[in-house]
C-alpha cells in the first residue's frame, strides 16, 4: 500500500492511500478538493473510499465533490453521523472493518469532538490519528474533556511502538516549543526540536512520526515522567492532573 501525504489548506495534511493489488484508494478525510484531486489525477488513480475522522470543516469540505466525481463510499463517525457530508456507512470504536481486503481497526479517540475516530492498519502498522495526538502534541479539546482526552491519547499509545502515525495538521514547530517549555531537558526531545526546525526551514514535513518517538519527547504521553512533574510542581498529582494542566498550558501558550 502506497501513501501519499501532502499539504492542504494553511496546515492541515491530505493523505491517500493506494493499494494496486486490490484497487483501494482511500482519502483520509478531505480538507481541500484540488491537492487532493491534484494527487489522484498524477497519480492516475480513482479513488474508492473517503475516511472521515471528524466532523469539523477543514476535514470533510471536499467530501461532496469528491463523491461527486469519483462515486467514493464515505466512512465516518457513528456519533457525528449527522454532521458528515455524504456519508454511506460509520463506524466506532472497537469496529473492525474489512474494506477490500484490508483490515482496519477503529479507535475512539473522544475529546477534539465528541465521536473523532482514528483508523488503524494493523498489518501495515499505521494509523491516522487526525486531531488527537500531533507529533510532539495533542488536539485542542473542543467537545469532550481532559479525561476523555487523556483515555483516547492512550488507546493510541497501546499500539505497537512501531506503529507510523500520520496527524491532521503540521503543528509540529510551535509544539516544540511548548514542550521544551515544560520538559527542557529531555535530550531526545532537544535533538528532536533542532531536527524539526531544519525540516521546517526547508518546508519539508515533520510527520508521519512514530510511537516510539512520541513516548520519548511528547509531554502529554509522558504525565508520569519525574522531570515533567517536578517542572510543574506536582510531584504528587495524579497523571490526569497532570495532563489537564499541560492542556490548558498550551491553550495559553
Ligand atoms: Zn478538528
Amino acid at each position: 500500500m502506497k501513501i501519499y501525504q501532502f499539504p492542504c489548506r494553511e496546515d492541515n495534511y491530505g493523505v491517500i492511500l493506494s493499494d494496486p493489488d486490490s484497487g483501494f484508494v482511500a482519502s483520509i478525510d478531505a480538507p481541500e478538493l484540488e491537492p487532493i484531486a491534484d494527487v489522484l489525477e498524477d497519480k492516475r488513480l480513482k479513488l474508492t473510499h473517503i475516511l472521515t475522522t471528524h466532523h469539523h470543516g477543514d476535514h470533510v469540505a471536499a467530501n461532496a465533490a469528491l463523491k461527486a466525481q469519483h462515486g467514493c463510499e464515505i466512512i465516518g463517525p457513528a456519533k457525528e453521523e449527522s454532521k458528515i457530508p455524504g456519508i454511506d456507512r460509520t463506524a466506532d470504536h472497537g469496529d473492525v472493518l474489512d474494506v477490500q481486503s484490508h483490515r482496519i481497526e477503529v479507535i475512539g479517540t473522544p475529546g477534539h469532538t465528541l465521536g473523532q475516530i482514528a483508523y488503524y492498519f494493523p498489518l501495515k502498522g499505521v494509523v491516522f490519528a487526525a486531531d488527537a495526538l500531533f507529533a510532539l502534541g495533542c488536539g485542542r479539546i473542543f467537545e469532550g474533556d481532559a479525561a476523555m482526552m487523556q483515555t483516547a491519547l492512550q488507546r493510541l499509545a497501546a499500539l505497537p511502538d512501531d506503529t507510523k502515525i500520520y496527524a491532521g495538521h503540521e503543528y509540529t514547530l510551535s509544539n516544540a516549543r511548548f514542550a521544551l517549555s515544560v520538559d527542557p531537558t529531555n535530550e531526545s526531545l532537544l535533538k528532536r526540536a533542532r531536527e524539526i526546525e531544519l525540516l521546517r526551514d526547508e518546508q519539508k514535513p515533520t510527520l508521519p512520526t512514530t510511537l516510539t518517538l512520541e513516548k520519548q519527547t511528547n509531554p502529554f504521553l509522558r504525565c508520569s515522567d519525574p522531570a515533567i512533574r517536578a517542572n510543574l510542581g506536582m510531584e504528587t498529582a495524579t497523571d490526569l492532573e497532570v495532563f489537564t494542566e499541560l492542556r490548558s498550558r498550551k491553550d495559553r501558550f
